[in-house]
């Protein structure tokens, strides 16, 4: 037996969302329509106003429902120091982890060139601009364990060189291929504790 179109259509939606296979969709599409219409006009309300209201910063890339973020907007924030990161889920488990102070650089990705991602797709001339612009004493790279970030390292270390600024990279203490969002508090804290001296 084939669903009714409409419940077909929103078991598909849900499919295409990341580690959603066809059981839990149906799940999904099944609790919806057991729900209230009021709390199902609520959950799709939420949907299309996250996607509205969400942009990057304009000066780190992080999420934001204003131009520029909270982290960058906040006075109390140590804009000396930047952490460089790969992608904007890095920066809520170091947030939670309370164990950064300063200001964040999301790069939007890593050079990788099996994937055809080259420098030029990173933000990277934002970084040169804010070192230039922004008294930056320390930038922390605190980018994955894995060739990609390793490459993507490298070259930052290259273009950083001649800027007079220091450069860390976080220890690690972190498995090699591990998805860097999913890392601990005490782990966090002992990757930026023993952080190593790059320039
Ligand atoms: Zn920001």
């Amino acid at each position: 037996m084939n669903y009714p179109k409409s419940f077909q259509n929103l078991v598909e939606e849900f499919q295409k969302l990341p580690g959603v296979g066809i059981k839990t969709a149906e799940r999904f599409a099944f609790s919806l329509l057991e729900n209230s219409k009021e709390s199902v006009e609520d959950f799709s309300k939420s949907i299309l106003d996250m996607k509205n209201k969400i942009r990057s910063c304009k000066i780190c890339g992080n999420l934001s429902e204003t131009d520029i973020c909270e982290i960058c907007s906040n006075e109390k924030r140590n804009k000396n120091i930047l952490c460089v990161v790969e992608n904007i889920k890095t920066i809520l488990p170091l947030e939670q982890s309370g164990i950064f102070n300063g200001v964040y650089h999301v790069l939007g990705g890593l050079i990788s060139p099996m994937e055809g991602i080259g420098p030029e797709n990173l933000n990277l001339n934002q970084i040169l601009r804010r070192i230039k612009e922004e008294e930056i004493s320390e930038i922390i790279l605190a980018l994955k364990p894995s060739i990609e970030g390793e490459t993507t390292s490298l070259y930052l270390k290259e273009i950083l060189k001649d800027l007079n600024v220091k450069v860390t990279r976080i220890a690690y203490g972190i498995p090699l291929g591990f998805d860097i969002e999913y890392i601990d508090t005490m782990t966090w804290q002992k990757a930026f504790e023993d952080r190593n001296q790059l320039i």
